[in-house]
């Protein structure tokens, strides 16, 4: 079966690892350079996206802000999954808290902001702090601000206005300010739903940001039923909502064993690289099963694992590999600060000794490049 995904990054790369031992033939169109490219070797194909839509079985795409002129084209053909109601959803707060309330699936309360009186309002039902975020162009805790006291409200509106100026009448720039929550923690459930409304959900992640990246994740740690109900219930929901087929990863804020929906990504998820190790089948396999049609495959935690972000490094630091059950992914890309560049699982019998290993790999990656390493090794000790 061929696949063609949009996007040529490295969640593209894993998801054609992964569809590789199923027979599954993996293009990537590259929306920058407008090629198809190999998803590995990034060497360009002489097809043209027509083409490679006519050839694949099957179309997906590893990311949200995908242009829309290119979207249409791939669902005129029937073929793409989740589709296009799920990605334009994911690439827009706006649609994102209109589906979240639709469903009765509680998130941060919110004010969308158009207009500096928006932003006045805001303040005053909301309170301070707000987290305010642009609500078509955001990753990586990019294009937001943080308003703390009503001196910051000239400066944050005349940013918000230029911003607000650069959207057009086919495609609005629109701002939202959430009211700032004080989590415990945050923590994400990915699943995938198959063209038959099967759903298989992996359990919750546990996730650290640093400057708003993430930064880390330990599957299966302080979770409950409870909690677990709330996350899936939640999926479910939205998931149905959308039809959804594929991969789809929800991040929540942790308030006192309340869940509350921080954002949606119609896609494999950061927070869920984890899955290679620490599940039966990966997020990526699952993706690749889901859009083709295929059964979806065990979800449950194999063994405890935690996933390392490596943010802006040359290169993984080969020491790493002395330690037990350490997998290192490296994506291929050229090094720019902090951008992604790979990720390390490392696997355990238990939490105990998931600690106990995170605590060894401490000692190989330097707090400054690989934050909470060290804290998360403790935390589980
Ligand atoms: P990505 O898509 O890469 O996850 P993003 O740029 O879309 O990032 P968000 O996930 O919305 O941004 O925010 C980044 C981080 O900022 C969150 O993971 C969280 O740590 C913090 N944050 C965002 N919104 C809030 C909020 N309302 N209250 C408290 N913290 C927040
Ligand atoms: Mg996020």
């Amino acid at each position: 079966m061929n696949i063609l995904i949009l996007g040529a990054g490295q969640l593209a790369r894993m998801m054609s690892l992964a569809g590789a031992p199923l027979n599954l033939n993996v293009v990537a169109y590259d929306v920058g350079s407008k090629k198809i490219v190999h998803p590995l070797t990034n060497e360009v194909y002489p097809t043209t996206l027509e083409q490679a839509i006519e050839n694949a079985d099957a179309i997906t795409a590893e990311f949200e802000h995908i242009p829309d002129d290119v979207l249409t084209q791939c669902c005129n053909s029937n073929k793409f999954y989740p589709g296009k109601q799920a990605i334009k959803t994911g690439g827009d707060r706006t649609l994102e808290k209109a589906l979240l309330d639709k469903t009765a699936v509680a998130c941060a309360p919110y004010q969308l902001i158009t207009e500096k009186a928006h932003l006045e309002l805001a303040v005053q039902t909301l309170g301070k702090p707000l987290v305010i975020k642009t609500c078509q162009a955001g990753y990586d805790g990019k294009g937001q601000w943080r308003l703390k006291s009503d001196d910051q409200i000239e400066q944050i509106w005349a940013e918000m206005a230029d911003f607000i100026a650069s959207g057009t009448e086919h495609a609005p720039h629109t701002i939202i300010a959430e009211k700032m929550i004080p989590f415990d923690r945050e923590v994400s459930i990915i699943g995938a739903r198959d063209k038959h409304g099967h759903v298989a959900i992996y359990p919750l992640t546990e996730n650290e940001h640093t400057e708003g990246v993430l930064t880390l994740s330990v599957a299966g740690k302080n979770n409950n039923s409870q909690l677990e109900q709330q996350a899936i219930t939640a999926f479910t929901r939205i998931a149905n909502e959308l039809n959804y087929v594929g991969v789809l990863a929800i991040e929540f804020f942790d308030v006192q064993g309340t869940l509350l929906v921080n954002e949606i990504a119609p896609r494999v998820h950061n927070s869920g690289h984890w899955t290679q190790q620490g599940a039966h089948c990966s997020q990526f396999e699952n993706h690749m099963r889901a859009v083709a049609g295929l059964p979806l495959g065990s979800t449950q935690l194999k063994q405890p694992t935690a996933m390392i972000n490596v943010l802006g490094q040359a290169q993984i630091p080969t020491d790493v590999l002395k330690t037990a059950d350490v997998t290192s992914h490296w994506y291929g890309k050229s090094v720019k600060p902090g951008r992604k560049m790979g990720h390390i699982n490392v696997s355990a019998d238990n939490l105990q000794q998931l600690g106990e290993r995170l605590g060894e790999l401490a000692m190989c990656l330097p707090e400054q490049d690989y934050p909470g390493v060290l804290a998360t090794s403790k935390s589980l000790l």
